[in-house]
């Protein structure tokens, strides 16, 4: 599959056109698109009041793939009664995650019990009934409540309610699988776990580092952003292993210059071994010690630990920053001089520096290089991670954590009158080795798919089969309802968010609280998560206690209570009459005034992490392709790097040749946790050499489940691997 030179493009408006057509013509995917709800997939953030395809600033049409393919899905038909009968699970269990999220939407509640071939439909009473009794029948930490990012702040915040009321504090969120790292490092260094910035900040900068991921497929409206920049005279400097065509140029769709010459986004591309992050970005800021072009005022004046920390950096040995990040001197020194001649710079991550053993620590080594040139805490520069799934910042404002924030935690008691548990709660990982371990027996996901993002897939099957009920609410199949089953499993299906009855909100990565109007509903069949979750709350905690769960059906009600609980989102309150939508306060920084209890931030010295795998080894990082999104995969194709198929590792020419091994050939992938046999070696010249990439979430298998003691995430991007020739002759 020929690689295209540029990312967007005609072929983006032709895959567009192609989609629509798939999904019932083009003015039926244009009226979809522009009605007043949120984008359903990534959290730049699109939609809500400024009506489809319009962005907080008013620019339209801003729309992309990944907007279109989430779309697409909701609007499939439904899954005919029959399927359930045709397949059975072990034949479901050998479909790829594209063939079951294009089997159609889910329509009626669905049993597996132990010992059944098949999944079997049954109807929303008796689905209810086996879910309360289920729940009633053990002790509540032996429970656990697992959230996706795609669900609205209402249905959050009143699940993890009932979850607290029902008695337990294992609630947590697929943020402990990709960003949490994020929250964790900037807290530690600013006092606050979101980003600093506005979009208009990002529109005015003059330089932006992007880190550690790749947008053009995973974020592509963001590439309008870099474009402008570019056009500016400003700076796009871009850091990752591999070099993503989208990455280097970008034909915007709606802008005809670019459509027709392309844009230039990265002005200097710089590519670390895998996990050399840490010592690349200390080595920046090494370079702008030595060249005295730190703001020595800013350190002084709002930085604590500015002098322990400069001693850090003088401390570091070249030869060992180099050696671990893979980066020559002179390309150190050109991104140091680039950074030091810029005046509004704006640091961008993704994964590719949360998902590590030290993603934390990487996160510091950001905000410590932002700092040292005092581009946080004043508009037009600061601190972006670019986070995934549409509402996974706002399922986590609301207070789908193990721990509640402190002043949450009193107002909550406050505003009900309720007490809550103080028990430890579970975050992801502890769920499924607790479960594991037969320490938990019921698990209950809300959207999502838990099997497919934990690392150790093998290990994730076998605990999640320990099980005694596991309960799904979803709008389309995934790996999750055919490989980890519990002694009883639950499918529940629910309308996606432009099918809502009733308003919804949900926060972007900018801090921007979107409302979201809903819609008809599209097939006869699923009900809202709102509607499911206030009915097992009368079910399992009945109606005479503090809270009236009847009224909890309505999502103007349960606004007001986040309103008066969580601090910055008083506003929401009424955003369904004043249909104002609004910037959480407290958020961005555009003044050195920092969310630490003395407001300055903090540098911290984290070790440099030694560089892995040498020898015949090579560090893997797990990717997504431009025809997925998280799980989800909508194309088996990877358009952006010429692949056409999935079960491929991408290692450089040179590693191919020097491990003995020709393209195409098939090989046996292991690593410490475990191993995928017959992928077909693909050499890929945009890699560093010693470095490779597989596809999330089938490379799970060989994520090992040692996680960030500080984040608690799994390191899907650092994973050591040796390839073995499945059989010399077999070509
Ligand atoms: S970039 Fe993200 S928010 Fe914007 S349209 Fe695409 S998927 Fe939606």
């Amino acid at each position: 599959m020929k690689r295209p030179s540029s990312g967007g493009g005609w072929r983006a408006i032709l895959y567009t056109l192609r989609k629509a057509r798939q999904s019932g013509g083009l003015l039926k995917m244009w009226r979809a698109m522009r009605t007043r709800n949120a984008c359903k997939t990534c959290a730049v953030g699109m939609g809500g009041q400024h009506g489809g395809m319009v962005n907080e600033a008013g620019r339209f049409p801003e729309v992309c793939k990944k907007s279109l393919q989430a779309m697409a899905a909701d609007m499939q038909g439904a899954i005919r009664p029959e399927f359930w009968s045709t397949y059975a699970l072990a034949a479901l269990r050998m479909w790829t995650p594209r063939q079951l999220e294009t089997s159609g939407r889910l329509v009626q509640p669905l049993l597996y019990e132990r010992g059944q071939a098949n999944y079997r439909p049954i109807d929303w009473t008796e689905a209810m009934e086996r879910l309360a009794r289920g729940l009633r029948g053990v002790p509540a930490d032996e429970t656990f409540w697992y959230f996706s990012g795609r669900s609205s702040n209402e249905a959050g915040f009143l699940l993890q309610l009932v979850a607290r009321l029902y008695g337990t504090n294992n609630v947590n969120n697929c943020s402990y699988y990709c960003h949490q790292a994020s929250g964790v490092g900037l807290t530690s260094s600013i006092g606050s776990g979101t980003a600093t910035v506005v979009l208009d900040d990002l529109e005015q900068a003059d330089m932006v580092f992007l880190i550690g991921g790749n947008p053009a497929s995973n974020h592509p409206r963001l590439m309008t952003n870099l474009m402008h920049i570019r056009r500016r005279g400003g700076e796009v400097v871009v850091i990752n292993p591999v070099v993503e065509t989208g990455l280097v140029n970008f034909r915007i769709p709606s802008d005809v210059r670019s459509l027709l010459f392309g844009s230039p986004i990265a002005s200097l591309y710089v590519q670390p071994h895998i996990g050399g992050d840490l010592a690349l970005l200390t080595g920046i800021a090494k370079r702008i010690d030595e060249l005295g072009a730190q703001d020595h005022e800013f350190l002084r004046q709002h930085c604590a630990g500015h002098e322990q920390w400069l001693e850090y950096l003088r401390r570091q040995e070249w030869a060992e920053i180099h050696r671990r990040s893979g980066v020559e001197p002179a390309q150190i020194n050109e991104l140091a001089e680039k950074y030091a001649a810029a005046r509004n710079v704006i640091f961008a991550w993704t994964m590719g520096i949360t998902h590590h053993a030290h993603g934390v620590h990487n996160v510091q080594a950001i905000a410590n290089l932002a700092l040292m040139r005092g581009m946080v805490g004043r508009p037009h520069a600061g601190l972006l991670p670019i986070r995934g799934h549409s509402n996974i910042q706002g399922i986590g404002s609301v207070g789908v954590t193990p721990r509640l924030k402190e002043v949450i935690f009193q107002r909550l008691q406050e505003q009900f009158s309720i007490e809550l548990p103080t028990t430890p709660g579970r975050d992801t990982l502890e769920c499924i080795e607790g479960a594991d371990r037969g320490e938990l027996k019921v698990g209950f996901c809300l959207g999502g798919n838990l099997y497919g993002s934990n690392p150790d897939a093998a290990f994730a099957e076998q605990a999640l089969d320990k099980l005694d009920l596991l309960v799904h609410l979803s709008t389309t199949l995934n790996t999750g309802h055919v490989h980890g089953l519990a002694r009883q499993t639950i499918i529940l299906p629910v309308l996606a968010r432009d099918e809502e009855p009733q308003p919804t909100t949900q926060e972007s990565m900018f801090n921007y609280v979107r409302l979201s109007d809903g819609g008809p509903r599209r097939l006869d069949g699923p009900r809202s998560e709102v509607e499911v979750i206030a009915e097992l709350a009368q079910r399992l905690l009945g109606d005479s206690g503090p809270i009236d769960w009847q009224s909890m059906r309505d999502t103007g009600r349960i606004r007001q209570a986040i309103a008066q609980v969580v601090p910055g989102f008083e506003q929401l309150a009424t955003i369904d009459q004043t249909r104002q939508e609004f910037q959480i306060g407290g958020r961005t920084f555009h003044r050195p005034q920092f969310g630490t209890a003395d407001g300055r931030a903090v540098l911290h010295c984290p070790p440099l992490p030694d560089l892995q795998g040498a020898g015949g080894q090579l560090r893997l990082m797990t990717v997504r392709s431009e025809g997925q999104f998280n799980t989800v995969v909508y194309e088996d194709d990877d358009l952006y790097r010429g692949q056409e198929r999935r079960d491929v590792i991408l290692l450089h020419p040179r590693d191919v040749e020097r491990l003995g091994l020709r393209a195409e050939q098939l090989v046996t992938v292991r690593s410490e946790t475990g191993s995928l046999p017959r992928i077909l070696v693909r050499p890929f010249e945009s890699i560093k050499p010693g470095n490779a990439l597989m596809y999330y979430p089938e490379a799970n298998v060989l994520v090992p489940r040692h996680a960030d003691p500080l984040s608690r995430t799994p390191a899907f991007k650092s994973v050591v691997v040796t390839l073995e020739a499945a059989n010399p002759a077999a070509v």
